[in-house]
């Protein structure tokens, strides 16, 4: 094959730059709110958020954490929420405060919060009702002291003429037992924070992610890297003040968190905001608020074009749907042309580089495809063991260089250090994905170096089910890998062999059942296979990729 090294054919291009305002990213906010302060910024389930409410109660809540509850600039500050407006007020109203995000998965169970809190030292967290207790007991353990507790349907309304799911109706706790602050308390003090001390380099998210090594840990995102990609996201997608976008992505996570809400915040748009996915629901509202912009993730996509009822609905008001985290399969990508006549833009990036760094542009894209860099984006490809570049058509390990690209891992040096090499000077960031680019300069996903199983988008990490596995006392080895699956692309599966004595004593459903309190629900094994042993190699080490190889032969043969 001939070998086009990188820089012979990227000069030709016109290069992707965009300029990123030097302000801080909750400045975004307070600028769509004094150019469109009565437009509708959400809505909600019936109810609705202006830009003048929002911008309002983001300075209120601010001052409550400044003046009642002591938050200092950089103190890092958990929010585990479901989808809401609170989650919007809070998210701004921490970076109001000169505080850090530390977004958490409204699926961690009292075991990984604690990880993260004392990983984090956070102190103070803001909490969806449902999940309060999952935290609770974490107020006494651990030094967190304050919890805020916000209940959806305070945002909704009881007229909304559509479904309600559960979390949004539910009846309000009874706060009075709990050592939590309520969220109406919170913001009726309407106590002002004072000015606000940040700018672009300073800390603003910190998202955990396992990245390349299974190590959980939190990637320091600064107002610039986020508001980089979240200028370049509006950019992109081509967000305009006219833009409706249907929210539908969890915001705890980077690709939501972006393209769903701090993008069309930037823009001036308004968002439909859904805090569980609902098909009927999602067609609905698209024809009743006529949604332009939908970023989503493929298992999205396959259950939105499968409701038998989509023709009554009117959709063509979408003009930009894409997504990223997960490829989206072909004849998915063709069906939804058919309906819509707009094709599905992909896009590509990590945590670590909060959303793209990677997107197909969305009148050339094309399908299965990760996309061409986006603005300021010098992405390689390198061969994995001596870090050599590669050029188009060959597989390697993709490393990016950009605006995007986080400083460091929290408090792991070491992890940092293996996280980046310097090609020609510049710093790049190795994502432990095998890729190549074709000539025309778009990225296609091959492998993975990292061992990382992406269930429906949802990253799990075999070391970590493993560890929490190795507690069961009738196991003596599991080895848990990614298998294919028609509606998660991939999931979860353990090869179990247990102790001698325990045999015939426990079945693989019991085996499942234990894990499912064990950890988030996208982590557990789906499946378990006990076996007498495992292939190994010479010093010992189970030859997991051997194991995932042989079942993706089977599933092709089958
Ligand atoms: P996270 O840090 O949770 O955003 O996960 C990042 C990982 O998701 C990447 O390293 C990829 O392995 C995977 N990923 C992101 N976008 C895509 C995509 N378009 N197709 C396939 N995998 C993707």
């Amino acid at each position: 094959m001939m070998r086009t090294r990188h820089y012979e054919f990227w000069p030709k291009r016109l290069p992707l730059s965009l300029i990123v305002p030097e302000t801080s990213l909750c400045d975004n906010l307070a600028v769509s709110a004094r150019r469109y302060p009565d437009k509708i910024a959400i809505h909600y389930y019936g109810g609705s958020v202006s830009y003048r409410r929002f911008q309002d109660e983001v300075e209120k809540l601010a001052g409550f954490l400044q003046i009642k509850l002591g938050v200092a600039p950089k103190d890092r500050i958990l929010l585990f929420m479901q989808n809401s407006p609170q989650f919007m007020i809070a998210y701004y109203a921490i970076l109001r405060a000169s505080a850090v995000v530390v977004p958490m998965s409204p699926m961690h169970v009292t075991a990984d919060l604690e990880f993260y809190i004392n990983d984090c030292q956070a102190t103070v967290a803001v909490v969806g009702q449902e999940l309060y207790e999952r935290i609770a007991p974490l107020q006494k353990s651990t030094h967190l002291q304050h919890v805020i507790i916000a209940a959806y349907c305070d945002y909704s309304s009881p007229d909304f003429d559509l479904e309600i799911p559960p979390e949004v109706g539910a009846a309000r706790l009874t706060f009075g037992n709990t050592k939590a602050i309520y969220w109406n308390e919170a913001i009726s003090g309407a106590l002002e924070p004072g000015p606000s001390t940040v700018s672009q380099p300073d800390m603003a998210l910190l998202p955990y992610t396992s990245g390349t090594t299974g190590i959980p840990k939190g990637c320091v995102h600064t107002h610039g890297t986020v508001n980089a990609n979240t200028v370049g996201s509006a950019a992109w997608t081509s967000m305009t003040a006219n833009t409706t976008s249907l929210t539908t992505l969890p915001l705890f996570h980077v690709t939501g968190m972006q393209h769903s809400m701090n993008a069309p915040i930037f823009a001036g748009g308004t968002m439909v905001l859904l805090t569980r996915w609902n098909r009927e629901l999602a067609a609905a509202l698209i024809e009743r608020f006529g949604c332009t912009h939908w970023v989503n993730i493929a298992t999205m996509v396959v259950d939105f074009l499968a409701n038998p009822n989509l023709s009554k609905y009117n959709v063509k008001s979408l003009a930009f749907v894409g997504g990223g985290g997960a490829p989206l399969p072909e004849a998915v990508g063709e069906k939804l042309f058919q309906l819509l006549g707009v094709r599905y833009a992909e896009g590509y990036g990590l945590s670590e580089t909060v959303s793209q760094t990677h997107f197909n542009p969305p009148d050339r894209p094309k399908l299965q495809c990760l996309g061409i860099p986006s603005f300021d984006v010098d992405a390689r490809i390198v061969a994995p063991g001596t870090l050599e570049e590669l050029g188009c058509g060959v597989a390697g390990e993709v490393v990016v260089n950009g605006p995007q690209v986080m400083k460091e891992y929290w408090n792991r040096p070491d992890e940092t250090k293996k996280a980046f090499i310097t090609i020609g000077g510049k710093q790049f960031f190795r994502t432990g994905d095998i890729a190549k680019y074709d000539e025309d300069g778009y990225f296609f996903m091959v492998d993975r170096i990292k061992r990382m199983i992406n269930a429906a988008g949802f990253k799990v990490w075999p070391t970590e089910v493993e560890s929490i596995m190795f507690k069961h006392p009738a196991i003596q080895q599991a080895c848990v890998i990614g298998v294919m699956d028609p509606k998660r692309g991939e999931t979860v599966k353990a090869y179990v062999i247990l102790h001698e004595e325990e045999r015939g004593k426990v079945t693989e459903q019991e085996i499942i059942e234990w894990t499912k309190d064990k950890m988030s629900s996208y982590k557990y094994p789906r499946s378990v296979q006990f076996v007498e042993s495992l292939p190994v190699s010479a010093s010992g080490k189970v030859l997991w990729r051997k194991l995932q190889e042989q079942e993706r032969a089977r599933a092709q043969e089958g």
